[in-house]
């Protein structure tokens, strides 16, 4: 299991050895991205301009293509995103979910037809919902 903030999938050494151990040392039957609710690294994403030059920065960047993707979608709807709104947090997640798990499928899992799932963790009511487009109400 990795567990970074905002469960970003990299290249970085740390992020690749322990896939790549996963599954060539593990054997794992199946691979999860899973976000969660109220989830700080994510917030922190949603305003990422607004951060100072730092380390958590850099590293949230990674996951800029889903808000940049999140966005576009809530633009071509009229819609702003606003980073106080829980419903678009909530749409975040998934979006970033969905993006880790795209980054996975292409740069981890070519050669192999390993399951993956993608997950949201509510933290509201402990429930574990597999991602689907008709859960989101800006992701379509
Ligand atoms: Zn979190």
């Amino acid at each position: 299991m990795i567990r970074n903030i905002a469960n970003i999938v990299t290249h970085d050494a740390a992020v690749a050895s322990a896939i790549e151990y996963a599954l060539e040392h593990l054997n794992v039957p199946s691979v999860v991205v899973c976000g969660h609710t109220n989830c700080g690294g994510i917030k922190s994403l949603s305003e990422i301009e607004k951060l100072r030059d730092s380390s958590l920065k850099e590293w949230l960047k990674n996951a800029e293509p889903a808000l940049k993707r999140l966005k576009v979608i809530m633009e071509n709807k009229g819609v702003a995103f606003d980073p106080c709104n829980a419903t678009h947090q909530r749409d975040l997640v998934i979006s970033n979910v969905l993006f880790q798990t795209e980054v996975i499928r292409k740069n981890y899992l070519k050669n192999t037809h390993l399951p993956i799932y993608s997950l949201l963790y509510d933290l509201e009511n402990g429930c574990l919902t597999e991602i689907r487009s008709e859960l989101t109400s800006n992701l379509h």
